[in-house]
């Protein structure tokens, strides 16, 4: 009995070292250390049993035999709960536990004994139950768990992915980036490449939605096929895509926009559709450009910001200008809404000149700011500013308002022309503010002409066609202008009332140089006499531009070379002088 309870206490004493030595050892594989554990276990529960069996058999003093046969059969009975995550151990410890104060009991002669056994034996199936249960319950909330896991994750990845593409969504991005940066050396550098699709509306606005989510489908997929490997390649929502490397410096920096600009002009074929379509870049670089995510993630879309700007199918890198030119957005954003009442903003009027006979047929109303510390602002500069505020309602209505004041006092037969921007026809009482500004001049609908760009057109509003029937059921014209800078499609001439077509400067000015300038403007001249619209070169600045135009077949002339906008005095001027000199032109 001496030599089991030494084992006993060796056992106990040796699996208490064990247990607080072997979880250090992370390296021991899982199979071997449960091995252990299972001899450890079974040799513990077997030294029980026998020792509670020994007291029984050898007839020890009642409170010894007491103690050990109650330190066995609880033992046994406590191991079905404890170890029923592992059924076959606890079942098996309890086993070992009870049968050999089972086997002696019934080994005695005696009643008692006799009793004690079959209430241990009895106390077995019991033990086992609890310990079956416990696992059953065990098992299925660890399957419970296990699948809200696996939901948690599916959601999780589902909520950083973009279903258009496949790719990381905004959120998924900023997942992975704080990751990359956790990771980032302090020599490395993480390049940010902002692109954004150049005319993408405008082709989910003519060809739909469903050829549009095809055509971000294989910009994703040619941008991941670019992109260098373990590259963040994510779409930022609508047309803009994000991707993120490290980069060694900046020429190679460089030479990855320009694969990735490559990868996108390819043409696209879409079905029966061949796109052409480009992307402009904004590079940002971390921690050249900023020392954290944020700021370089403003950095590049200033970058991109800038690309665009500057023409497109281009990519900038951030340059600390960029974050002036934001500042002077800013204040001229703040600035404009008190502009209107401080009385800084004028409107100047741009002769528009027949070309046959040399005398002014209507003036083009152009918006200028002449600002008390900045100087005169380009409407370039602060119509786009007042474009994304909201602004333009008011202040085109006061354009046209100011215009058509001025207009009224001119000679009937001279007209005015104002620019409506596309935010304005799409305002609800668009209409209604130019009928109350030609009410107001007491202005005839016939000497107002709105200049509407190809933009305006592209998503075939009814907005937008009833804003132009209303209006030109009232006898109000309209003019094209910039073409040739957009899709210059003439389906439109058909289609609208167009009284003029507005040859953008861009193709003016190569007119004299290039032959098929020339003949683009000659066969669009053709179509707008055969359907009585007159054709207008913008930005004529040399007598050759206007001989070039006018062989070419345009009717009308603007331009820096007949006269700059002018205030409205001075146009009054204009043609009191051109009347008095009259049949005299005024130049060419
Ligand atoms: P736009 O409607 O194409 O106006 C013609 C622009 O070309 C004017 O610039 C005019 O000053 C300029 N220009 C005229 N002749 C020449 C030339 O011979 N050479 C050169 N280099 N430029 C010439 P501006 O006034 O700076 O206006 C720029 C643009 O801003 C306009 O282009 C128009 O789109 C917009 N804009 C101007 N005023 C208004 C306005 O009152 N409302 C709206 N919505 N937009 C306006
Ligand atoms: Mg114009
Ligand atoms: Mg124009």
């Amino acid at each position: 009995m001496i030599v089991s309870a030494a084992l006993l206490s060796a056992v106990a004493v040796a699996r208490v070292i064990t247990g607080l030595l072997l979880p250090r050892r992370q390296d021991r594989n899982a199979g071997r250390l449960e091995i252990f554990y299972e001899i450890g276990a079974f040799a513990y529960s077997s030294l029980c049993g026998l020792l509670g069996a020994e007291a029984i058999y050898y007839h020890l003093g009642t409170g010894a035999s007491v103690l050990l046969v109650a330190n066995a059969i609880g033992y046994g009975a406590m191991i079905a709960a404890r170890n029923a995550g592992r059924p076959a151990i606890a079942i098996g410890q309890t086993l070992l536990a009870n049968i050999p104060v089972i086997v002696a009991g019934l080994l005695r002669r005696d009643g008692t004994m006799h009793f004690l056994a079959l209430s241990v034996a009895m106390a077995i199936p019991a033990a086992m139950a609890i310990t079956l249960n416990t696992f059953g319950v065990l098992r299925d909330s660890i399957a419970t768990a296990e699948t809200s896991r696996r939901l948690a994750e599916k959601m999780q990845h589902l909520a950083r992915t973009d279903v258009v593409t496949g790719l990381l969504n905004r959120a998924g991005l900023n997942h992975q980036l704080v990751q990359r940066m956790a990771q980032l050396g302090s020599r490395d550098k993480l390049a940010l490449f902002w692109l954004d699709l150049d005319r993408f509306k405008e082709v989910n606005d003519t060809l739909g939605h469903q050829v549009g989510d095809r055509l971000l489908a294989e910009v994703a997929s040619r941008l991941t096929a670019r992109a260098p490997e373990g590259a963040c390649v994510a779409r930022f929502g609508g047309d803009e895509f994000i991707i993120a490397c490290e980069v060694a410096d900046r020429r190679e920096t460089e030479t990855l926009a320009s694969g990735l600009l490559e990868a996108i002009t390819r043409p696209i074929r879409i079905d029966d559709a061949r796109l052409e379509i480009g992307s402009s870049i904004g590079i940002a670089i971390l921690p050249d450009d900023g020392a954290d995510l944020e700021t370089v993630m403003q950095g590049a879309d200033l970058a991109l910001y800038h690309a665009k700007v500057n023409g497109r199918k281009q990519a900038s890198f951030f340059a600390p200008s960029m974050t002036r030119n934001l500042v002077r957005r800013k204040e001229i954003e703040s600035e404009l809404r008190l502009a209107l009442q401080r009385d800084e903003l004028s409107v100047f009027f741009q002769p528009i000149i027949d070309l046959s006979t040399g005398r002014i047929r209507a003036f083009e109303a152009l918006v200028r700011w002449f600002h008390p510390d900045k100087g005169e602002l380009r409407p370039d500069e602060f119509i786009p500013v007042a474009e994304e505020t909201g602004a333009i309602i008011t202040l085109g209505n006061w354009i046209t308002t100011q215009a058509a004041r001025c207009a009224a006092s001119w000679p009937a037969e001279v007209t005015v022309a104002v620019n409506l921007s596309p935010l304005q026809i799409r305002a609800p009482g668009a209409a209604l503010g130019i009928l109350n500004a030609l009410r107001e001049a007491r202005l005839d609908p016939h000497r107002l002409e709105l200049e509407i760009t190809e933009t305006v057109l592209l998503d075939q509003s009814e907005t937008t066609e009833a804003f132009i029937s209303e209006l030109a059921d009232v006898g109000v014209r309209f003019a094209l202008d910039d073409f040739g800078t957009g899709y210059s499609s003439l389906s439109y001439l058909n289609k609208y009332p167009f009284s003029k077509i507005k040859v953008d400067r861009s193709f003016v000015s190569g007119v004299s140089a290039g032959m098929k300038s020339e003949a683009i403007i000659r066969a669009v001249s053709g179509m707008a006499s055969t359907l009585g619209m007159d054709v207008v070169a913008e930005g004529l600045e040399t007598v050759e531009q206007v001989e070039a135009v006018k062989a070419a077949g345009c009717t009308l002339g603007q331009g820096f070379y007949f006269s700059r906008a002018m205030p409205d005095y001075l146009a009054t001027m204009l043609l009191a002088q051109e009347r008095q000199e009259s049949p005299r032109p005024l130049r060419a």
